[in-house]
Formats: structure tokens, C-alpha cells, sequence
């Protein structure tokens, strides 16, 4: 079968042996399949992400041998394996978490050398974690789960209490998940900020209530703006507190995942305000702890996604309660998938390219 492969710290298209179910596994056709900043950041950090694995006890890829990326997929079911239930018909439309369950344990999909991803014209998962694409969801569309799940999980760990006023640090496929997530739990308004006209443009598709360009307005000062306490809200405070300026509890989602931006918020962060860090920043980075520590600000980082927020993503994307769609700018084959990979560097003209890997 064809595949984009990561070889060498490239992407070439090649044929690899076919695969065979095994216990508990089932074979798919890989109908679609989105590309992530993350393989973008894997391509470019491959040595740096491997080190990190080792430090944290995670099998890290080898470097030497070949790796097909793809973690936000929809497939087709084709065969099963040995000791499988048949719960699919061969045909069927599934979406899963990208992992293989193994006797070892849970093995990831994607970042794994003996795990293909979804780049590739066929793929094994486990039929214990399969989810059948509901409501004649287009495969395009149904990859765009993981991705969603991504925001969904960001905005669950960050602890909504219901009166902060958000603000989202940039508006790629990580930011405009988590606005879509933070539309869904009712926030308002959103504020969210980005440098790209179209992002910006997006993230108002995807439910942000205010957007601002960063070059022309400061985001905390935008923010500030749209958090002002309400009369009975301020009359409420203790004395102390309020001595502080009148504004709701920010909650900021840093999405951009570059050194400084930490550093940033930790500079323009209100007081208390809690950070939750989605955007994957693969180099070292530098802040000044004293800024957190004056201001008590509370950083939390995220990673993933639970099953449970795998499953609800699917299903706010098949009922319509996410224009998930929106995000997608185009499509390619296996062939297109080098070029894409260069072409995402543009925010003007692509958030979300899919392979698909039979066209
Ligand atoms: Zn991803």
C-alpha cells in the first residue's frame, strides 16, 4: 500500500507491506485524515520530541526508521481480526482515538514506528475503541474529531466556574477548537486575538464574539474592555479586592505554542487570572517566575483528550453544534501531502488541509 512517510526528516511517498489484523484488531481503508500543527512540529523537531518522550517513560520514535504520521482520522472498516467481536460490518464509517490497544498497553498512533497513522492507504485499529460515524457525516468532516476534542479537553480542564470572560491567543486549528468548545459552554463574550485576517475571520465562524488584531490592539486591553464587573459584581467585593480593578476573571488559552508567549501572557495576565497552555511550544522557553508569583497566576497544560471527549467532539460535529467544516481549506492525496506540509505555513491561506489517501 502507498503512504506518506516521514524518512530522513522528510515526507516521501513509498509502498509499504500490507498489514495484517491482529488480536482485538481490525483493518480500515483510511478515508480521511487531517494534517496537525503537531506533525508539522514533528517534522521539524523530530530529535527534540524523541528526547522528551524518553524523559517522561513514552517509547520515543527511532529516528532511523520510518514513521507515518496521522492522528485525526476518519476510515472504513475492511477486515477483522482474530478475537474481535464484529460489532462493524466491513464498510462502516469509524472514527477512534489514535491508539492501538496491545498487551504491552496503550500504544499511540502517528508518532510510533510500529503504529502506522493515517497518511497511509490502509491502517490497523482496535475495535474496542472504535465509533461509528453517525448521521451520514462526510469522512472530511468526521476527521476533524480529534482536533475538537483537543479545544473540548482544553476548556473541561480549565475548571469554567461560568463568569469569566475568555481570551484566546491565537486562532489556528487549536485556537478555533477551543472557541467552538468555549462557545458550546455558554462563555460570553469570547475574545479572541490573531495576527491573520482569515483566522480572525474564522475564529467569528466559530463563535468568537470579539476579535482582535494584535498589531493594531493590545489584547489584554480589548479584553479589559469586554470584562468589565457589573455594578452588583463590584458592589459585591470584599475591601480589599476592591481595591483592584473592576474585571471578571480572565481565562486565557494560549494557542500559539512559540518561545515568548508565555512570558507574554505572564506580562499581561490581570491578577489570578488562569492560563491553560494547548498550543505546543517544542523548544526551550524562558519566563519570569516573580510575574506569576505577584500576580498568583494559575497555569494549567493540557494534553489530548479523553474517550469521553473524543466521543462528545464526533457527536457536536455530526449534530451540526460545531461548523467543524469551516476549518477545512483543502484536500490532497497522498502525494500532496509534502507540499501541504509546506503550505500550512501560511495562516492566509490554509488552517485545515485532509489527505485523502485514495484520491
Ligand atoms: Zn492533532
Amino acid at each position: 500500500m502507498r503512504a506518506a512517510i516521514f524518512r530522513n526528516g522528510e515526507i516521501v511517498v513509498d509502498s509499504l507491506p500490507e498489514l495484517k489484523p491482529g488480536a482485538g484488531q481490525v483493518l480500515v481503508k483510511t478515508l480521511a485524515c487531517g494534517i496537525c500543527g503537531s506533525d508539522l512540529h514533528a517534522r521539524k523537531h523530530a530529535h527534540r520530541m524523541a528526547d522528551m518522550a524518553k524523559l517522561v517513560g513514552r517509547k520515543p520514535m527511532d529516528l532511523s526508521r520510518d514513521v507515518v504520521f496521522g492522528h485525526e482520522f476518519c476510515c472504513e472498516i475492511v477486515d477483522h481480526g482474530p478475537a474481535t467481536q464484529g460489532k462493524f460490518k466491513p464498510g462502516t464509517r469509524v472514527c477512534s482515538i489514535p491508539a492501538l490497544l496491545t498487551p504491552e498497553g496503550p500504544q499511540g498512533i502517528g508518532y510510533s514506528n510500529d503504529n502506522i497513522g493515517a497518511y497511509a492507504e490502509q491502517m490497523l485499529l482496535s475495535e474496542a475503541l472504535l465509533l461509528e460515524v453517525p448521521n451520514g457525516l462526510s469522512p472530511q468532516h468526521a476527521a476533524l474529531t480529534e482536533p475538537l476534542a483537543v479545544g473540548v479537553h482544553a476548556v473541561e480542564k480549565a475548571n469554567i466556574r461560568g463568569n469569566e470572560v475568555p481570551l484566546v491567543i491565537g486562532c489556528g486549528p487549536v485556537g478555533l477548537a477551543v472557541i467552538a468548545a468555549l462557545k458550546i459552554n455558554g462563555l460570553y463574550p469570547i475574545v479572541a486575538a490573531d495576527y491573520s485576517p482569515a483566522r480572525r475571520a474564522m475564529a467569528e465562524k466559530l463563535g468568537a464574539d470579539v476579535v482582535v488584531d494584535p498589531a493594531r490592539s493590545q489584547p489584554f486591553a480589548s479584553w479589559a474592555e469586554h470584562a468589565a464587573m457589573s455594578e452588583a459584581e463590584k458592589a459585591a467585593r470584599p475591601p480589599l479586592q476592591a481595591m483592584l480593578p473592576p474585571l471578571k476573571p480572565a481565562l486565557i488559552f494560549e494557542c500559539v505554542g512559540v518561545p515568548g508567549i508565555i512570558q507574554q501572557l505572564f506580562e499581561g495576565a490581570p491578577r489570578d487570572a488562569r492560563i491553560v497552555v494547548v498550543g505546543v511550544c517544542m523548544e526551550s522557553d524562558r519566563s519570569e517566575p516573580m510575574l506569576g508569583i505577584m500576580k498568583e497566576l494559575n497555569v494549567q497544560y493540557v494534553l489530548g483528550y479523553t474517550p469521553d471527549e473524543f466521543a462528545t467532539s464526533l457527536r457536536l460535529i455530526a449534530e451540526g453544534e460545531v461548523d467543524a467544516a469551516a476549518m477545512v481549506t483543502a484536500t490532497v492525496g497522498i502525494d500532496g501531502v509534502a507540499q501541504a506540509f509546506a503550505d500550512l505555513a501560511n495562516p492566509e491561506t490554509h488552517t485545515k488541509i485532509i489527505v485523502e489517501p485514495w484520491r
